[in-house]
């Protein structure tokens, strides 16, 4: 477990870490604010009116299906996937967030995102 979280790069760990569709602090009069976008250049969550202040950053938006899961295509734009299992659900490739979940029914699975 050690060893694979070396290769981890940094935002990852804020990425599994972060809890979306909260509603944003800054926004929290505007309807839509739930924070389903993640910033690897900052690091951390917010809702979509918060936007342009990371507009030229490297983004992920986050989506909710049965649990939290970033769609591989935005996924790939950003980083190599070739080592990721992903799952398809509605006929999309997804990986999901939730590893405590995952860890459950599939232990190997459950720690694919630190194999990049
Ligand atoms: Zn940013
Ligand atoms: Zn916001």
């Amino acid at each position: 477990m050690e060893e694979m979280m070396m290769m981890k790069p940094a935002w990852l760990e804020g990425l599994m870490a972060e809890k979306f569709f909260a509603g944003c602090g800054v926004h929290q009069n505007r309807r839509k604010n739930e924070k389903n976008i993640f910033c690897l250049h900052c690091c951390q969550s917010f809702c979509p009116h918060c936007l342009p202040s990371h507009h030229s950053h490297p983004l992920l938006q986050v989506r909710r299906y049965t649990q939290d899961v970033i769609r591989l295509d935005d996924l790939e734009k950003l980083i190599d996937c070739s080592y990721i299992q992903p799952y398809t659900i509605n006929s999309a490739k997804v990986i999901f967030l939730n590893q405590r979940a995952q860890a459950r029914s599939c232990k190997a699975s459950g720690n694919f995102l630190f194999h990049l």
